[in-house]
């Protein structure tokens, strides 16, 4: 089945949308929520883009405590799933359906240990300097419970957040092999689902000597 370039689908893929997805080797993922605290704030549109741009955006009705064929693709050992800031997107994957997502590459932290003339390693920064686009963020901060009703800019504001997370990994993943931080962050990223499962069961620094 070909992927059309914008799909809407709910509460899971579909079998079709995961055969369509399960031979890429990058998925670029990102999530929308009512808030910042998973234990309070669910979890309401998964966004999945491949490397062609095409992107699946999966809403979840309240409730929802599981998503099998989401899963099965956020698990599987032989894509390389891309978020910026994963530790949050792993920690609400994983308190509200369930998910522990491996294997896993975060542009921020990538950004961080590459891009160390700047400070600004926000996707709207790091999207505007590495592929000259210039996101749009207005529709970050809008309500994303109401996913049967959201409105043209809220999934425009969504899958701009994906569509360009494989092409900014690449050359993040280039500028890290430059300066010899490559295997650095690979092991940051081994360590997020430690940091994740800290995260959840309430710990703060727990490398902090206070
Ligand atoms: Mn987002």
């Amino acid at each position: 089945m070909a992927l059309k370039p914008f799909q809407i689908c709910d509460d899971d893929l579909t079998p079709d949308l995961v055969k369509a997805l399960a031979g890429e080797a990058y998925l670029a993922v990102d999530t929308e929520t009512m808030g910042l605290i998973p234990q309070r704030d669910r979890l309401c549109v998964v966004q999945i883009a491949n490397a062609a741009g095409e992107v699946v955006l999966l809403r979840f009705s309240r409730g929802v405590r599981q998503a099998p064929l989401l899963a099965k693709l956020l698990t599987d050992p032989g894509i390389e799933k891309i978020f910026h800031y994963a530790r949050f997107d792993l920690a609400m994957l994983r308190y509200h359906l369930g998910i522990q997502v491996w294997p896993v590459f975060c542009t921020k932290i990538a950004s961080k240990l590459a891009r160390t003339y700047t400070s600004k390693h926000s996707l709207k920064d790091v999207v505007s300097e590495l592929c000259g686009v210039e996101l749009n963020k207005a529709a970050q901060s809008s309500d994303w419970g109401a996913v049967h009703a959201l409105s043209a800019e809220q999934l425009e504001y969504a899958a701009n957040d994906v569509r360009y997370l494989i092409p900014v990994r690449h050359k993040l993943a280039q500028m890290l092999q430059r300066e010899e931080r490559w295997e650095l962050a690979q092991r940051c990223f081994q360590h997020l689902p430690t940091l994740v499962e800290l995260d959840l069961l309430g710990y703060g620094n727990v490398f902090e000597h206070q």
